[in-house]
């Protein structure tokens, strides 16, 4: 089975615009989304609602969520235990068509899929696009993996077979957030999936409605809804219930660091009823750096700057948010750093032209606009106007002093420090100094220095000579270590193994005599 990344679209060709425009405008007529509660076969709306409003234009309200409860986690332990024991039984080669099919049903409503994204998260249609595609290419690349990496090992020897097999672990909970809902989303719920697992899919708050259109694609697959229910509501509640519930086996979880170091801590936590040891995968945050060496190509680092720090408006776990410059071009690159700063066209994504629009909600909104008040001393360099209406917070750039949190807080918002380095190699301590390790950026044309950063440098993904985000499945598996996360490197060979747990058979084949009744 040969994989193969999904095709980028160029939104310079007219025809591409025009179509994903008639995408977005036919939505709104239809908002409220109202997103159910699914367990099994059975869809209900809750009385409790969540309601989101649209990023760019907050009058609107966007979706309008059920919240599930924890005796919904009840309803959904009893009936996935009825339905597992034949879902274990469907081979792999049967699980991986399936996933295909997933992906094949996603592509089959791409425009849709993206618009709603958009209308939730106010994410620019170009970075909606490659998210979109990560998405469809987990499918694929789990469906392919699957069968390559679990399949059993035989080692026989005389007078000894030996088996290893790998076995679903059970349960998983998947709890995601908002700001890939279609790639996280999805990945984390085809892993466990195909590995022959029951997926409890808890989307965050924020983006219930995309992470509903694509558990359609599952089901419509022919993914039994019995194996894979949708428990949309808050953390606090079907979140929580999700994590301390005795028969659920695995917590899939990506969000932020706070959360995950609770989830973590409650799940150590073994109930009287409970017969399972949980195993956590937590994917957190970061605080990313990039090095520009003394003999960087300008040109190279700009672009990686402007890309990584104020793509999706920072608001990724990649985002660049530590910039550490070397001397001898530090003031050369502030200049035009600002310069194209300037030129960033801050407004709706509904027009295409826009490199930046809104922070996803009011509460990023006033956090955001907190931290750029307290900072306002230390900013060199900003993005003006922004427009009145809607959650916009303008890229900002500071220099603030050593000892500022700035340089150790996680932003989740177009918010870059920058500092002066006299070596490269103090680049590299200041980079590793964070209790962070997700990704890393070096942009620097001296083979030695490449080198360094390669063995010396803490990062999950270290990126050299171009931006820090947008890890592509199969050619970057993604993920980080220190508190950024426990490292399950999404998208990559081992990802799969995080969701099964292997068994050994092994069998005397000496021949010992043969009891009478067998022989017959
Ligand atoms: P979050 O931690 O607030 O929420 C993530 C999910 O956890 C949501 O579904 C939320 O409802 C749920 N949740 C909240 N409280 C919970 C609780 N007590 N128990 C169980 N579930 C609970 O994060 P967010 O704001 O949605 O996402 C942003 C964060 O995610 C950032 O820190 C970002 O760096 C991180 N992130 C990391 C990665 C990665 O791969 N490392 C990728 C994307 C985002």
């Amino acid at each position: 089975m040969e994989f193969k990344n999904e095709t980028i679209r160029d939104f310079s060709l007219e025809k591409e615009r025009s179509a994903m425009h008639s995408a977005l405008d036919s939505l709104p007529k239809s908002f409220p989304f109202e997103i159910p509660i699914s367990i099994g076969t059975k869809e209900k709306i809750s009385p409790n609602s969540f309601f989101h409003k649209n990023p760019w234009s907050p009058d609107l309200v966007v979706t309008k969520v059920s919240l599930a409860k924890p005796n919904d986690l009840e309803e959904v332990v009893k009936v996935s235990k009825k339905s597992w024991f034949e879902w274990k039984q469907v081979s792999q080669e049967e699980r991986s068509n399936l996933l295909i099919r997933v992906a094949d049903n996603l592509v089959s409503k791409k425009d849709f899929i993206i618009s709603v994204c958009i209308w939730e998260t106010g994410k620019q249609v170009t970075e909606a696009e490659v998210e979109f595609a990560e998405a469809v290419d987990f499918c694929r690349y789990y469906a392919m993996i699957a069968k390559e990496k679990l399949s059993p090992q035989k080692t026989i020897l005389l007078g000894e077979d030996n088996f290893y097999s790998y076995h679903p672990k059970g349960i998983v909970g998947c709890i995601s957030p908002w700001n890939f809902p279609m790639a996280i989303f999805t990945g984390m719920c085809a892993g466990p999936l195909v590995s022959g697992n029951i997926v409890v899919a808890k989307p965050a708050e924020e983006t219930s409605a995309t992470a509903y259109e694509i558990t359609k694609c599952f089901w419509e697959a022919g993914i039994p809804r019995e194996i894979f229910h949708f428990l949309p509501g808050l953390g606090s509640e079907i979140g929580e219930a999700i994590v301390t519930h005795p028969e659920v086996s695995v917590i899939n979880f990506t969000g932020s660091r706070d959360v995950g170091l609770s989830i973590l801590r409650k799940a150590s936590i073994v109930s009287p009823n409970q017969s399972i040891i949980k195993k956590v995968i937590c994917e957190l945050g970061g605080k990313n750096a990039m090095i520009v060496d003394a003999d960087a190509d300008l040109d190279v680092a700009i672009q990686a700057i402007l890309s990584s720090a104020f793509g999706f408006q920072g608001q990724k776990c990649s985002a660049l948010s530590r910039l550490y410059v070397h001397s001898e071009c530090y003031l050369k690159l502030k200049d035009r750093l600002i310069a194209a700063m300037d030129g960033l066209l801050i407004g709706s994504p509904l027009d295409f032209s826009n490199r930046i629009g809104p922070v996803i909600n009011e509460e990023s909104y006033l956090r955001l606009q907190k931290i750029q008040k307290e900072n306002a001393n230390f900013l060199v360099g900003k993005t003006c106007p922004v427009p009145d209406l809607g959650f916009y917070i303008s890229p900002s750039l500071y220099e603030p002093p050593n000892n500022s949190d700035m340089w150790n807080s996680e932003m989740f918002g177009p918010i870059l420090s920058m500092r002066k380095i006299s070596s490269f190699s103090e680049g590299i301590q200041l980079t590793n100094q964070s209790d962070y390790a997700l990704t890393c950026g070096v942009i620097s044309r001296n083979p030695k220095h490449v080198l360094e950063a390669k063995s010396n440098i803490d990062a999950g993904n270290l990126y050299i000579n171009r931006g820090i985000t947008g890890a592509v499945v199969n050619r970057q598996p993604f993920g980080g270590g220190k508190l950024s996360g426990t490292g399950a490197k999404a998208g990559g060979p081992d990802y799969l193994y995080l969701f099964v747990e292997g068994k050994t058979y092994t069998e005397n084949t000496m021949r010992q005599g043969f009891s009478r009744e067998t022989l017959t």
